[in-house]
């Protein structure tokens, strides 16, 4: 992504998080977040949805949270 984020709160500087959330059809979300470690504050920027395939996964479409 793109440059350092700020908290809105607390103005620190924001922590890049990835979570890969699976489900039972073969799917993969990843879930980009950012985290502020002083605050605890959590924005959502962008979900990357991973289809399963012959050849393995394939990216299926990005959704902007915000
Ligand atoms: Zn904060």
């Amino acid at each position: 992504m793109q440059e350092r984020i700020y908290c809105p709160k607390c103005k620190a500087p924001m922590e890049l998080i990835i979570e890969k959330v699976s489900s039972a059809d073969g799917t993969i979300r990843y879930v980009y977040a950012y985290k502020c470690k002083a605050c605890g504050t959590r924005i959502d920027d962008a979900i990357l949805l991973m289809k399963k395939s012959e050849g393995g996964y394939e990216a299926r479409a990005v959704e902007h949270v915000s």
